[in-house]
């Protein structure tokens, strides 16, 4: 099993393809950064953008295929069929960490990496290459300082809408339905300063001007954390988090000095808008989208999936509010399906994303995911039950092929579950009719262009992650992917800026002159 040249090929799967995509998968180019150049440049595959070309796959080559539980059962195809032609298959991501076994008894596996892929890689490579791949490595969490850069150099031209970058991992929050606290940690493991402006400053250079802030959560240190820190004897604590919260600035105040048309998005929490220093830091910085998990707009919503921390009616209004007061946009992620809900909270939602302001919204399902509290209370229960579709148990919903997956999977107190997907299906078309995404474009950007660019961005949205997840028809869903397609493409160049090549990193700044002159 091995040929002259062997190579390392990445591959992010995925059962639709766009040919252009919104936003850069991160971990292909961080991974090829890790696998360095003794065995060449690694082939990069984003099947977002177009399936892999077998035959592009030797004998002895190595395929490392990065899964998480939405793209699983795709990757396990390629995966098999990599295998078949004489490769060495090796998973890794957020699914392959919680299920190593699975990735052999169904994948075709190798060897498989749990946690960070960073350090352990080009190990990986070796080891397969000399024909002795270990069944598990243990990649562990990585300290902040060794995350390995991305390789921009090896990116496609022309098919990616937004570059990304991470500044910090983990998240100290706990809602029962994300996974990133457990896989993650809860303990915020942020990037330097420096580090994270050389990479943002190459993509500017190479003329792309939206950046993706792929963070876990871009606020990790609040106002409640530092309060409750300051009433400990130990300061100890508290000199982390001031200082990782003097971090986040010294890296808005250098973001605030690249070329004005370059303009960053992240994922934040709510609390943030609790401080307006930060929000205006993010201003300065024109990291001007966040999307935020709102999840539901009632107390017993947010109960239901322990986000407290999150408010509710009203005053959940102004909260959100408040970003876009701060020339923060905000996209709003709503959940449908919580025990809570009733047979008006989808429009309710949708009145109250519109009261609130929100630029963008997203409606999703309740679907127990893998590595969280609601899918391991869930999963109990029905093991019990012995729930299966074609003979696959549902509380490993992601092997059951897509056509005949359940939309939802946790029976409601008082809706059935075609009532939940229609009605998240009637949110997502009120919010994104063309009467209500043209108001917004009017408040949102200035020139007709914008406008135009701005319907164009709002409608690709809603194609790509509405009809194409919620929609239970497969002409509705084929039709959906043409025209995502098409308007993608159409979109494309209204993201790209002009390269920068001799654009310099940012120089540290003075905080207390750069919040005078703020
Ligand atoms: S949903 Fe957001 S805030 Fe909650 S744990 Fe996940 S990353 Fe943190």
């Amino acid at each position: 099993m091995s040929n002259a040249t062997p190579r390392v090929h990445l591959v992010n799967p995925s059962a639709r393809a766009f040919g252009v995509a919104v936003i850069t998968p991160r971990w292909l180019y961080v991974l090829a950064s890790a696998t360095g150049t003794e065995w060449g440049d690694p082939v990069i595959v984003d099947e977002t953008l177009e399936h892999i070309n077998l035959d592009t796959i030797a004998p002895g080559d190595v395929v490392g295929i990065g899964i998480h539980t939405g793209n699983a059962l795709r990757g396990y195809v390629v995966g098999r069929a990599a295998r078949e032609r004489g490769a060495w298959v090796v998973y890794g991501g957020i699914h392959a960490t919680l299920f190593p076994e699975e990735m052999h008894e169904v994948g075709g596996a190798h060897a498989v990496v749990r946690g960070d892929g960073d350090m352990v890689w080009p190990q990986v490579v070796r080891d397969c290459l000399a024909g002795t791949p270990q069944r598990v490595y243990e990649g562990g969490r990585i300290p902040a300082g060794e995350f390995s850069k991305a390789r921009w150099d090896l990116m496609p031209e022309g098919r990616y809408m937004w570059a990304s970058v991470q500044t910090v991992r983990g998240c100290p929050k706990h809602c029962s339905f994300c996974s990133v606290w457990r896989t993650d940690g809860q303990e915020p493991r942020q990037r330097g300063v420096d580090a994270v402006l050389e990479e943002i400053v190459d993509l500017r250079r190479r003329g792309f001007r939206f950046i993706a802030l792929a963070d876990d959560n871009f606020y990790p240190v609040t106002y409640a954390d530092i309060a409750m820190a300051r009433r400990r004897s130990d300061k100890a604590r508290l000199h982390e988090l001031e200082a990782l919260r003097a971090e986040r600035f010294e890296l808005m105040e250098r973001l605030a000095q690249l070329p004005s048309d370059t303009v960053c998005f992240t994922q934040i929490t709510m609390e943030a808008a609790e401080d307006p220093e930060f929000l205006d830091a993010m201003k300065r910085a024109r990291i001007l989208g966040a999307l935020v998990g709102v999840e539901s707009v009632s107390e017993a919503g947010l109960k239901d999936v322990y986000k407290g921390f999150n408010l509710a009616g009203d005053e959940l209004v102004a909260r959100l509010k408040t970003f876009r007061r701060h020339g923060v946009h905000v996209l709003g992620s709503f959940i449908f399906g919580l025990p809570s809900d009733r047979e008006d909270t989808f429009e309710t939602t949708v009145a109250l994303a519109q009261r609130a302001d929100l630029t963008f919204a997203q409606f999703v399902l309740l679907t127990p995911f893998p590595g969280t509290i609601d899918f391991d209370k869930w999963a109990k229960a029905e093991t019990t039950k012995g729930t299966a579709v074609d003979g696959i148990s549902v509380t490993k919903h992601w092997l059951i092929p897509e056509s005949r997956r359940p939309k939802l999977f946790t029976p409601h107190p008082t809706m059935s579950l075609e009532e939940i997907r229609t009605g998240a299906q009637r949110a997502w078309d009120n919010f994104y009719s063309w009467g209500a995404v043209w108001e917004r474009s009017g408040a949102a950007v200035k020139s007709l262009k914008a406008r135009v660019a701005f319907m164009l961005i709002s409608k690709l949205y809603r194609q790509m992650y509405a009809n194409t997840g919620i929609a239970t028809d497969s002409a509705r869903v084929n039709r959906s992917q043409k025209w995502a397609r098409l308007m993608a493409a159409a979109a494309k160049p209204l993201f790209s800026g002009r390269p920068m090549p001799e654009l310099q990193v940012p120089g540290p700044v003075n905080r207390e002159l750069a919040a005078r002159s703020a």
